[in-house]
Formats: C-alpha cells, sequence, structure tokens
C-alpha cells in the first residue's frame, strides 16, 4: 500500500487524462472537478490516494449490494480462480453458470424457468427484446415486432435498448438511428394531482396504455417496463397496481411482458424483486448490475418455458436463439452471484433493509419542507430529494445551471459521493451502511442543497 501523499492523486490525474475517455462524461468537466483517483474500497467507504474518504452513498451506479471487499465474495472469487476462470458456454457448461441459473429461477416470480447470461444490462435488454420478437417469429406471427416501452423509461446505453428508452438525455442525439417504438405516458406519480393518491394516479395512467395495446397488439411483441422505481429518469416511482394491471393487459392481447430489473433488483425497493410488489410474474426478467454483488460484469434474462420451447426444434428449422457474448455465464462473476445469494439466503437482509428504510426516511423528511424542494420520495432502499426553482408550481431549474452538480461537488469535500441525476439528488447506498452514516448522508444532503440553491 503507497503511503499518503496528495502529489499522488494529481500524477494519477495527469496520466488519466492523457489517456481515458470515461463514460457518462463531459470531459471538458474535468478542467475543473478531475476525477478522483481511488486506491481502495472497504464496505461502504472509497479511499483516495490521500487518504481521503467518500461513502458511497450509490453503490458505485446501483451495483453494490453488500460493501466493497466483501470477505465472503472476495473469497469465493479467489477460489473460483484457482479453478476455473472462463471458458465459453456453447458446448460446455460448469457448476457456478448452472448452480446460479437454479436459484435465480427458484427465487424469481413462477413461471420463470430458464436463464440466458450475458454480460451487461443492456445486453440482456436486447436479448429480452430479441427473444419476444424471436419467438412471435418462430410462432407464425412475424408481423409482431414492435415495442411499447415508458416515457421516461430507461434500459441501457445500446441500440436497442435506447430505443425503447425515454430519457430525452440519452436518446435524442441517436434518435435517428433507433428503430421506431410505441410510447405510453409514464405513471410516475411526481405528477399526481395535488390530494390525488399514488395508487389512484398510476391506475389512471394504465388508461392511454390499454388504448395503445388495443389499438397495435397485432403488430406489438412485448411491452418494456422498469417495475416501481424509473432509476436514470430521475428515480421517479410509481404504485405497483400499475404493473398489476398491465399484466392483465399483457394477458389479454397476448402481448410479453418484460421486466427490467437491472436496477430495482436484489432487495432495491424492500422486496427481492419489485414485480413482487404487485404479485406479478413477467415473461422476461432482466438482471444484472447488483447481480454480482456489485463485483463483476453479469446479468441475466429469466423466461418462462413456453417461450423456450418455441426455440426448441431440430437445428434445421432455423428456429435456434444464436445470441452470445464471449463472457457469457463467466465463471467468476457466476461464483460472485451465487455468494451475494448465500448472503441473501443466511443474512435477514431485507428484514434489515426495512429498518434502514425507516432511518432513510426520517432523516431526509425535514427536507420536504425546503423552500426549493419539491418532493422528497422513498420506496425501499432508495430515496430521492428534488430540487426545484419554484416549490409552489414545480418549475424546475433550467438545467444549464446544473445545481445538482453543486451538490455533487459540495458532497465531494464532505466526503460522501452523491451523484444527482439532473437536479434529483438520492441515497441508494450499499445495505451495510448504518443509521449513523445514513444522518450523516442527510445531513451532507441538505445542505448541499441549501447551497446549491442559493441563487
Ligand atoms: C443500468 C441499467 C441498464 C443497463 O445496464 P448496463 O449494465 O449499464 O448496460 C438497463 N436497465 C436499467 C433499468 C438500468 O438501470
Amino acid at each position: 500500500m503507497p503511503a499518503a501523499d496528495p502529489t499522488i492523486i494529481s500524477q494519477w490525474q495527469r496520466r488519466d487524462r492523457a489517456v481515458l475517455w470515461h463514460p457518462c462524461t463531459q470531459m471538458k468537466d474535468h478542467e475543473t472537478l478531475p476525477p478522483v483517483p481511488l486506491r481502495r474500497g472497504r464496505g461502504v467507504w472509497l479511499e483516495d490516494f490521500g487518504g481521503r474518504r467518500y461513502l458511497d452513498a450509490i453503490s458505485s451506479w446501483w451495483v453494490n449490494l453488500f460493501g466493497h471487499a466483501h470477505p465472503r465474495i472476495n473469497a469465493a472469487i479467489q477460489d473460483q480462480l484457482q479453478q476455473l476462470e472462463h471458458v465459453l458456454l456453447a458446448g460446455f457448461t460448469h457448476a457456478p453458470a448452472i448452480e446460479l441459473a437454479e436459484r435465480l429461477t427458484a427465487l424469481a416470480p413462477p413461471g420463470l424457468t430458464r436463464c440466458f447470461y450475458a454480460d451487461s444490462g443492456s445486453a440482456a435488454v436486447e436479448i429480452a427484446l430479441k427473444m419476444s420478437f424471436h419467438y412471435w417469429r418462430n410462432r407464425g406471427r412475424p408481423q409482431k415486432c414492435r415495442f411499447i416501452c415508458l416515457d421516461n423509461g430507461y434500459h441501457g446505453e445500446t441500440l436497442g435498448a435506447l430505443a425503447v428508452g425515454g430519457v430525452p438525455l440519452y436518446r435524442e442525439t441517436y434518435a435517428p438511428l433507433l428503430m421506431p417504438v410505441l410510447v405510453a405516458p409514464s405513471p410516475d406519480c411526481h405528477h399526481r394531482a395535488p390530494g390525488e393518491s399514488w395508487q389512484e394516479y398510476s391506475r389512471r395512467r394504465v388508461e392511454p396504455m390499454a388504448a395503445l395495446l388495443a389499438e397495435h397488439a397485432e403488430s406489438v411483441c412485448a411491452v418494456i417496463v422498469e417495475p416501481l422505481v424509473q432509476c436514470a429518469g430521475h428515480m421517479r416511482m410509481y404504485h405497483p397496481v400499475y404493473l398489476s394491471l398491465l399484466r392483465e393487459l399483457c394477458n389479454r392481447h397476448h402481448v410479453h411482458l418484460i421486466a427490467d430489473e437491472i436496477a430495482v433488483g436484489f432487495g432495491r425497493t424492500g422486496t427481492l424483486f419489485a414485480c413482487e410488489q404487485a404479485e406479478i410474474a413477467p415473461d422476461f426478467l432482466c438482471l444484472g448490475k447488483g447481480l454480482t454483488g456489485g463485483y463483476l460484469p453479469l446479468s441475466a434474462v429469466l423466461t418462462t418455458e413456453e417461450i423456450y420451447q418455441a426455440f426448441y426444434d431440430d437445428y434445421t428449422t432455423l428456429k435456434a436463439f444464436l445470441h452470445s457474448h464471449s463472457y457469457t455465464g463467466n465463471p467468476l462473476a457466476c461464483r460472485a452471484a451465487l455468494t451475494t445469494l448465500d448472503i441473501f439466503e443466511e443474512e435477514p437482509v431485507i428484514e434489515r433493509n426495512r429498518g434502514l428504510a425507516e432511518v432513510m426516511r426520517y432523516a431526509l423528511a425535514p427536507l420536504a419542507d425546503h423552500p426549493h424542494v419539491a418532493e422528497v420520495r422513498q420506496c425501499g432502499m432508495i430515496a430521492a430529494v428534488e430540487m426545484v426553482r419554484d416549490k409552489a408550481t414545480r418549475q424546475p431549474y433550467p438545467w444549464q445551471e446544473r445545481r445538482g452538480r453543486r451538490v455533487y461537488q459540495y458532497a465531494l469535500e464532505r466526503g460522501a459521493l452523491l451523484r444527482p441525476l439532473g437536479d434529483v439528488v438520492y441515497f441508494m447506498p450499499p445495505y451495510v451502511i448504518t443509521p449513523e452514516e445514513i444522518r450523516f448522508l442527510a445531513g451532507v444532503a441538505a445542505e448541499g442543497i441549501d447551497i446549491a440553491t442559493r441563487e
């Protein structure tokens, strides 16, 4: 371990600037705020080369579940490394891939009996879209070739995933490259009328979706949604009743339902999977991010026996799903995922999170009265604070003012990694966070919001 030395920081920053191109970043921003070179992580804390610590309030982009450098996951990966680091999953198989598929299908909503692996969330979404289309084609209905998605949804950055996404910031630039889709309004309860309940509003928002399905079901393969929380779309939330009614609609119109639980899966919303709160099973369940506890890139698409059977035939019928990624079902990643599931099984994670979620609720409640906060909302272990210029009319700040970035900057100075989405400050912490650390974060967020909303 090198000694703490601030000059090392600027050395790494200089070398970084010479060669790296960072994700989701205007690189010119690094002229004023260079990236923080980290040397290690432990639990919820990240540590830089100067010895400064940052509380990872957003689980390193929503992937980390049980903290950095978790002893059990570290040990499992090291053990797997001695056995088999990687092998192709076509023509060959291995225990970690088989065991993980067994356990995921057992934990998932009923009927999801088949597991197809990939290496990123976006790839999982592409697979679900292709499989749905291909299912209908194999069943003699090739005219079903369109998707319905939600406004403000997010499903990844590859072209298919981007096409079914509805966040303009990521989508608009590439619009000419994207396949056409049908877009239904979001059930996002931020827009409910004064006095209206979440349930009433989300129920009301089913109507336009019902109309789209009634008109276009003949040409539609699937509806894709993020259950309960549109995470990248500013942590907007809705009531489970929307999912229950959507499941019924999809059944009635013979259209698949794709649940993208890449961000909300593995306990984020208060249940292991968000779909549980609506007591529904989708036709495709996309998993990623927290699947490996935040260690390695792995994703999975779970689907039904009915869909699997539509591809199962003699090779010469050319019905097979000939899709692959080089690192499909990587053994190291599967072992990390298996250990993550062990932790869920052996520790009362979901129950403990209920307590932590209450601490978050209580710690953030005072911000609801802030003159520049429109709303404090929460769904399980995801809590969000929406800053606005005008509290009464909910008029947002001009995006060019980048108020959220001021919170980001302030939080870093205070030792917290908060990375607001636009003007929405949110917590989505690893589940090993303590009540005291949550209160620390809430303090940083409150002061950051004060500073960012000062004229
Ligand atoms: C992050 C995310 C994806 C994309 O996953 P990547 O691993 O970043 O490709 C897809 N859907 C949702 C809901 C996500 O939050």
